[in-house]
């Protein structure tokens, strides 16, 4: 028999009671409303099913994903029937399975609905487009007969710049009141994590909180309430010396100006520590800032441990990763700062 296999040389240090603190600030921002969770593209790339335990702990009752095979990973740990499929039923398969395991499919058009009800229906959620030209029931159709027929628990919409003083965000929750007036429903909602801030109006009885669950910060008038969630950390495989006038790494885009140590990260853009952080990044040990040289690598980085000679092989280091520091850095947005973090990393 193998023995078993070793510990890879990168995790994600997660904090997951950050995550519950942040579920609840974002459920006591929701005023009358409470919060769901957008637990889509596996909980923003941290662990979809270690998410979705952690906010049901909490209380946590409503989870948004997008796909089917996203609500069939988690039918161990809820009661399907918290779960909303925002894709919705594309499909008699869709249909078929949907009813078969109890969640509900996000409606997201005539002919999904039409789809659905044909597949003997069941209660479903509603999205009404009020501004964002993508999934949803235009507002010119939500007077359809087709719509009546269905059994809505939450009629939905989706901001376009909740995280912008934006005048759509003012015309987007007008067509929602006028879209919940035109349409039975039990439950409203309208609020993704930047929306919960945009106040009472925007709130319904239910928001759909993700990208702040897991530390990020969508308006700058939230800091003071979310916590970082995840930090990416890898481990120095090796450390050498390198002389004045030599170059690190690929293309030779970084040259020591004097001798310096250098350690070998295993990490790289193959693990979503992207190429934007060639001669940029800055990893962290000890209270040391390490700056990352020369080009990242597929699987490696190389980093300047000259001042700080505690830290060595076998040691670990974390990148530096608060999320709007992070995508002001480097360009990416928080939501891909979090969910191309690869599969390498150990959760
Ligand atoms: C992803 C998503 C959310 C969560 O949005 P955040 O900006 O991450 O808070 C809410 N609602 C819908 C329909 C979504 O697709």
């Amino acid at each position: 028999m193998l023995p078993e296999l070793p510990e890879p040389p990168l995790r994600l240090n997660l904090d997951w009671n950050a995550l519950k603190a942040n579920w609840q600030a974002l459920d006591r921002l929701s005023g009358k409303a409470r919060a769901g969770a957008a637990v889509k593209a596996d909980g923003y790339g941290l662990g979809a099913r270690k998410a979705t335990a952690t906010l049901l702990e909490v209380g946590c009752r409503d989870f948004f994903v997008a796909h089917w095979a996203e609500a069939a990973d988690l039918l161990d740990i809820v009661d399907p029937g918290s779960i909303s499929v925002l894709h919705g039923p594309q499909s008699a398969a869709d249909c078929a399975y949907g009813q078969a395991i109890g969640a509900k499919p996000v409606i997201n058009s005539l002919s999904q609905a039409q789809r659905w009800l044909d597949a003997g229906g069941g209660l479903c959620d509603l999205m009404i487009d009020t501004g964002m030209n993508r999934l949803g029931v235009p507002m010119d159709e939500i007077g359809s007969e087709v719509l009546a027929r269905l059994d809505v628990d939450v009629l939905l919409s989706h901001l376009v710049s909740a995280e912008e003083e934006s005048a759509l965000n003012a015309l987007q929750c007008s067509r929602w009141l006028e879209a919940r007036k035109a349409l039975t429903h039990c439950r409203a909602s309208l609020a993704n994590s930047a929306g919960i801030a945009l106040g009472p109006d925007f709130h319904g009885d239910l928001t759909r909180p993700g990208i702040s669950l897991y530390g990020g910060i969508p308006r700058p008038d939230m800091g003071r309430l979310i916590r970082q969630v995840v930090r990416p950390e890898a481990m120095i495989m090796q450390v050498r010396h390198v002389a004045a006038g030599e170059t690190v790494g690929y293309n030779a885009t970084f040259t020591a100006k004097a001798p310096m140590r250098v350690g070998t990260v295993s990490t790289g853009y193959a693990d979503g520590y992207l190429r934007c952080w060639s001669n940029k990044g800055i990893f962290e040990a000890n209270g040391a800032e390490l700056p990352v040289l020369g080009l990242v690598s597929m699987d490696m980085t190389v980093i300047d441990l000259t001042d700080a000679n505690d830290i060595g092989e076998g040691d670990w280091v974390a990148a530096a990763y608060d999320l709007p520091g992070a995508a002001a850095a480097s360009g990416l947005t928080q939501y891909e700062l979090l969910t191309i973090l690869g599969r390498r990393f150990r959760r």
